[in-house]
């Protein structure tokens, strides 16, 4: 059986988990304070951006966490219109959580919170995101991991070309393992990245090797990642243009206007 991955938080587990996705229980500190947390942030598809809900209903505290067996509902309630739900079906079992059920249905909130960051994502990136969310929300893991794969493909390939000339790198430089490709062009790929490039290992894995419970097992991490990696592809590449264009400004009042 694959291994579960850890509960991190419950506002983590009710917005990025996928149904049937296989959690632990909460078992750090942190994990058990989150359960109490109020208000929670996550997206709201009613308001179209992320807002902040509180909990309704019978609530289960954290120390029947650990006990609690069958299924339980969890309700959502929007803090900028009462009319705002979001439901859930959760079941409890000896080692662990799933989610059987929620309405609005995980796609519709996960590609919502996609299209908050379509801004920072080029189309192609952002269309292929929400297909992988898409299917993974239909239990499709491998095929979730094979668009992720691609868009991290994508960032490689692009930075490649965007300073190949100014580096001097030759195609053949292209033709390593994806590893060596990364630190060829560490100076100009986003930290985090370079930092966690063994994702690519494990996408690729997941391509040839693992089942679809153990892809969607890593799916939800996958898809946080890539993200990370595109915001801060997108936020070195604003702050490189900015930086041009300051100093172009500052060269061309120089040129007009002579220091005395
Ligand atoms: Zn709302």
């Amino acid at each position: 059986m694959a291994d579960r991955r850890p509960f991190i938080s419950l506002e983590e587990f009710l917005f990025e988990a996928p149904l049937y996705e296989q959690v632990r229980l909460p078992g750090t500190e942190d994990e058990l304070k989150s359960i109490e947390k109020q208000p929670m942030d996550g997206y709201c598809p009613e308001c179209g951006e992320r807002s902040m809900f509180l909990r309704r209903g019978k609530l289960l505290n954290r120390g029947d966490w650990g006990t609690a067996r069958g299924s339980n509902d969890m309700t959502l309630q929007c803090v900028r219109n009462e009319k705002h739900f979001i439901y859930f079906h959760v079941l409890f079992v000896k080692w662990g959580l799933q989610k059987i059920g929620q309405y609005p249905s995980f796609a519709t909130i996960a590609q919502g919170s996609v299209k908050e960051y379509r801004r920072l994502l080029s189309k192609e990136d952002g269309s292929e995101l929400t297909k992988a969310i898409g299917l993974a929300a239909h239990d499709a893991g491998i095929g979730a991991f094979i668009y992720i794969r691609r868009i991290f493909e994508r960032i490689i390939r692009k930075c490649f070309d965007e300073h190949k000339d100014a580096e001097g790198w030759t195609e053949d430089q292209y033709l390593v393992r994806m590893d060596d490709k990364i630190l060829l062009m560490k100076d100009h790929l986003p930290d985090f990245l370079i930092q966690n490039r063994k994702l690519y290992k494990i996408l690729s894995n997941g391509v040839h090797n693992l089942t679809e419970t153990d892809c969607l097992a890593f799916f939800s991490v996958a898809r946080e990642s890539i993200m990370h990696i595109l915001e801060e592809e997108k936020r070195k590449k604003d702050e490189k243009a900015r930086r041009a264009a300051l100093q172009m400004a500052i060269a061309e009042h120089s040129a007009t206007k002579p220091s005395v």
